[in-house]
Order: structure tokens, then sequence, then C-alpha cells
């Protein structure tokens, strides 16, 4: 028997818009971009979870470039990593 002593927090997910225009020109509709509506970050903006209020400008920046860093931090790591033990 499993004893689980913290459940997980369900994750606040993002509220993803849906446009009906179905424009073949448009960004949502054909272009797959995601965008929330409740914390108004599109694409690289978006955190992992909703932060479940609307952000500023310099808010979605910052969250903007922590991911970037992030991504490459992630990259790095992986290079690293594939270099030590990869296969090559
Ligand atoms: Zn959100
Ligand atoms: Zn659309």
């Amino acid at each position: 028997m499993n004893i689980i002593l913290f459940p997980p927090q369900p994750k606040l997910e993002h509220t993803y818009f849906v446009c009906k225009c179905n424009s073949p020109t448009c960004g949502f509709c054909e272009g797959g971009l995601s965008y929330c509506t409740v914390c108004c970050a599109g694409e690289g903006e978006l955190l992992e979870e909703c932060p479940g209020r609307k952000l500023t400008e310099e808010e979605n920046k910052a969250n903007y470039e922590a991911m970037q860093q992030r991504w490459k931090d992630d990259l790095e790591q992986y290079q690293k990593e594939k270099y030590l033990y990869g296969t090559h």
C-alpha cells in the first residue's frame, strides 16, 4: 500500500484562447499559437503553471526571458550529458 504524505497539488492550467474566426491567415486558427486568456501570456511567455491572474507586460517579458534562459540551460545540460555519456 502506498501512503502519499503530500498529495500533488493540481496544476493550474492555462485557459487557452479559442479563436473562431477560421481565417486561413489567423495565427490562432491556422498557426496553432497558444495564448492564455487568464494570465495574458502567449507562446514563449507561458509559464508551466498559470498564475491565475493577468500579468503585466513587464512580468510577461521577464517570464519570457526566464524561459529562454531555462531552455538554454537545459540544452547546455543535455549537450554536456551527451558528451559525457553519449555514444559517439
Ligand atoms: Zn495562464
Ligand atoms: Zn482565428
